[in-house]
């Protein structure tokens, strides 16, 4: 169990050090500015242009790194600071939302995937840590009885939660990597300014393997609660 702390601790600390180092590598390729002087959302624009997709709006969305893409109204929402500026950090912002534009009309099947278990997350993510936790003080430990299948019950729906956040990665990555090749081939960035785009990119998708690392830790210390691995 100690071991687990231990883990548990580190997770929390890295996950800290990288969603820090996210907004000051943000902060940093902000001021790189665009010699093209196109902004986030002419960008975002001229992507979805690029890939035929013309039901799709780019919109501003207020606060800072609240930039997604909602395939249900089909719009690419940028935060205000990335739909108005002009610089490589809001140049890969724009252009990764729009990669998830692009894989929703191409029907990438990780997004499909993850989109199907959005309605069963929403649900069970807020109370599955609670139903486990129910479940234990119903007596689940003693391995037989109603309480142990409450607990299971709790596990399997932390199971979907954890599940989802692995989902995630490939979307995410790919949706970069979209977002990357287009900036590329048609020269929206320089050299330079591209490698400030691959960087912000790169520290954004580790935000999510490290929530993903998290939530599969999580899983781990509540079914070693249920199953027996108590000290
Ligand atoms: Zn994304």
């Amino acid at each position: 169990m100690m071991t687990y702390y231990v883990l548990i601790g580190a997770i929390a600390l890295v996950s800290w050090f990288v969603s820090n180092k996210l907004k000051s590598k943000f902060k940093y390729y902000s001021k790189v500015h665009l010699s093209n002087g196109m902004s986030g959302a002419e960008i975002a624009e001229k992507m979805l242009a690029d890939h035929g997709i013309r039901d799709v709006k780019v919109v501003s969305t207020a606060g800072m790194l609240t930039d997604h893409y909602n395939p249900k109204n089909k719009t690419v929402n940028l935060s205000e600071g990335v739909y108005s500026q002009r610089n490589a950090a809001s140049a890969a912002v724009a252009a990764h939302e729009c990669g998830h534009a692009v894989q929703h009309a191409q029907a990438y099947e990780w997004l499909s995937l993850r989109s199907k278990l959005v309605p069963v997350v929403s649900i069970t993510s807020g109370m599955s840590t609670w139903i486990v936790f129910g479940g234990l003080m119903l007596g689940a430990a003693a391995g037989v009885g109603f309480g142990y299948y409450v607990a299971i019950a709790g596990l399997v729906m932390m199971g979907f939660a954890t599940l989802f956040s692995f989902i995630t990665l490939p979307v995410e990555y790919d949706a970069s990597n979209r977002a990357l090749k287009w900036l590329k081939a048609k020269s929206i960035v320089t050299q330079e300014e591209y490698a400030g785009s691959e960087d912000s990119l790169k520290w954004a998708a580790r935000t999510y393997l490290v929530a993903a690392i998290g939530s599969l830790a999580t899983l781990v210390y509540w079914g070693l609660q249920v199953f027996g691995g108590r000290d």
